[in-house]
């Protein structure tokens, strides 16, 4: 099973002839994620297998045209192609206006329902297996960074031990497996008394930073990630630019990739005036090794989980 980025475009500001405007999908179980609908989006969609009909949440990062003017346009085609079931549409403050302008400019009725969301930081999606949160990031307008997270295995039911201990199979089981304290016939039972927490996995945690200058508000909600995807506009010769214009360089997504201690850092959201990432890469590579530079319609597959880490025992003081 596992997690799936398509990275759908990386280029920032306009589109090259080589490069479409940066969005992100992420698939998980079946279930599908759009970050950013910029112009083009849609032709970059065919060119994936990710079906438009089975995208239930699109989330916008902020409203600049390069990561937007591409929503009235799918929506369109959703209505042409007779989607019923509700769309949630994620943004910053004033979503449920801009998504009326957009639509009303675009002067067509959608033939579903249209869900504005607003985003605010923390958890905004909590299901049984994953999360997906918000934290504000620091561009030029309010802007958010996401944090797709599973929720992996806490540890393994112990049917033998429960059975041993009479607890009668049941709902007092499910209780026990999330973790509560249960009593029957007069007795008190933990959790830890049937499960092997030993077995349990952690799950994957996957940061996207968008548009932004760095800032350690956003560092710290995504540490413990194993994968960062952050913007890199810029060079850093450029960098007084970076900060006007409140975007980041190569070296400082590295930065932030190697004070994060994350396994895999994908820079994209490269400036038109680069061909590709190739440059962006070469200064980020020094800093933090296990880089790659997004190129349109890259695919990577990620571990849905990971064993829990065993702690070393602590040295001896001698
Ligand atoms: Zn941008
Ligand atoms: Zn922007």
């Amino acid at each position: 099973m596992g997690i799936q980025l398509t990275f759908l475009g990386t280029s920032c500001s306009t589109p090259t002839k080589e490069r479409n405007l940066s969005s992100v999908a992420l698939g998980f179980r079946g279930e599908w994620f759009l970050f950013d609908t910029p112009e083009g989006i849609q032709q970059q969609l065919m060119r994936t297998r990710l079906s438009h009909f089975t995208l239930e949440h699109i989330f916008l990062s902020h409203y600049h045209a390069d990561h937007t003017l591409g929503l009235p346009g799918i929506i369109a085609t959703m209505t042409i192609h007779e989607r019923k079931q509700p769309l949630y549409v994620w943004g910053p403050k004033g979503i449920e206006t801009k998504l009326k302008q957009g639509i009303g400019y675009a002067d067509f009725f959608p033939g579903f329902e249209v869900i504005p969301k607003e985003i605010r930081e923390g958890v905004l999606i909590d299901t049984e297996t994953y999360t997906i949160s918000a934290v504000k990031l620091n561009h030029s307008c309010l802007c958010y960074g996401f944090i797709f997270e599973t929720k992996g295995k806490k540890g393994t039911f112990m049917r033998e031990k429960a059975l041993k201990l009479k607890i009668p199979e049941g709902p007092l089981w499910g209780k026990l497996q999330k973790g509560e304290t249960i009593t029957h016939a007069g007795k008190k039972f933990t959790p830890e008394m049937v499960m092997d927490y030993g077995a349990g996995k952690r799950g994957t945690k996957i940061g996207f930073v968008m548009d932004t200058f760095p800032h350690a508000h956003y560092v710290d909600a995504m540490r413990g990630s194993d994968v960062l995807i952050h913007e890199a506009s810029f060079l850093e010769s450029e960098k007084e630019r970076a900060w006007d214009v409140k975007h980041s360089t190569a070296k400082m997504a590295a930065e932030v990739a190697r004070k994060l201690g994350v396994k895999q850092l994908f820079i994209t959201h490269f400036s038109p005036r680069y061909p590709d990432g190739k440059d962006m890469l070469a200064e980020a590579k020094p800093i933090f090794k296990n880089t790659i530079a997004a190129h349109d319609l890259m695919k990577v597959e990620l571990e849905e989980s990971h064993p829990n880490e065993k702690k070393k025992p602590k040295a001896k003081k001698k």
